[in-house]
């Protein structure tokens, strides 16, 4: 039996576009979803692979007592030294390359469709970008990104707009663009159905799709 190889959809959007929603919607059609977050804070968990370099690099005193990277300080310390923020990403990004490339490996050859890499900074690295098929931005304005995140996690709107002028600017990322979803005065289902939509276009929907009510092989 030949195995076709799973599309490979980066997805990117700047904080409280709807990523991680529209990875969640994605994942329902069958997507496995690759979540570069989600690695970097499990490698810097208590346990986690990065702590011992971490230790060395930076000092006991940048891991709390629990085991895990003390982000606080950190952040702190990026505020003053700006060469920390390199000098910890030097020791991550291996890692959480290895990591992906240890969950695609898992993926192919599973017959699952579509792998979803949600990488914060797609659009920033051309190691990734040219690792990708397509790319898939989640848009919105700043001030809908403000109101989502403040709802979601209660952050001061100084805080998030900090976290918005750190991240790729929302021009950069719809240059990078193959698909867009305007995430904007939509509500959650609509967003659903534009997922729906973009998974037709990709070509999925003719394949098996558990999120399909118009699967043709359930019409035989
Ligand atoms: P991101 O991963 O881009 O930071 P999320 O997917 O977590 O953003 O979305 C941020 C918040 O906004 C979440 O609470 C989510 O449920 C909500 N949200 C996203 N899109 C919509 C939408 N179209 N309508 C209503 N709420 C939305």
């Amino acid at each position: 039996m030949i195995v076709q190889a799973p599309l490979r959809l980066g997805l990117t959007g700047g904080i409280g576009s709807g990523k991680s929603t529209v990875a969640g919607l994605l994942g329902q059609h069958g997507s496995m979803v690759v979540d570069a977050d989600a690695i970097s804070r499990s490698l810097t968990a208590p346990g986690g692979l990065a702590i011992p370099e971490i230790i060395q690099v930076f000092g006991a005193g940048f891991v709390t007592q629990d085991g895990r990277l003390d982000r606080d300080r950190m952040r702190a310390l990026a505020f003053t030294d700006r060469s920390a923020k390199k000098r910890l990403e030097a020791i991550l990004h291996p890692m959480v390359g290895t990591e992906i490339a240890r969950q695609t490996n898992q993926v192919l050859g599973s017959g699952c469709l579509c792998l979803v890499y949600d990488i914060p900074l797609l659009v920033e690295s051309n190691h990734w970008r040219r690792r990708v098929d397509k790319v898939l931005v989640v848009d919105c304005s700043p001030e809908i990104q403000i109101k989502r995140v403040q709802a979601r996690n209660g952050l001061a709107a100084a805080a998030v707009e900090g976290i918005i002028a750190s991240q790729a600017s929302r021009q950069a990322r719809l240059q990078a663009a193959d698909y867009v979803i305007c995430n904007a005065s939509i509500s959650l289902a609509e967003l659903q159905a534009q997922v729906s939509q973009l998974w037709h276009w990709l070509g999925l929907s003719s394949r098996l799709d558990p999120a399909s009510e118009t699967d043709p092989r359930n019409s035989v």
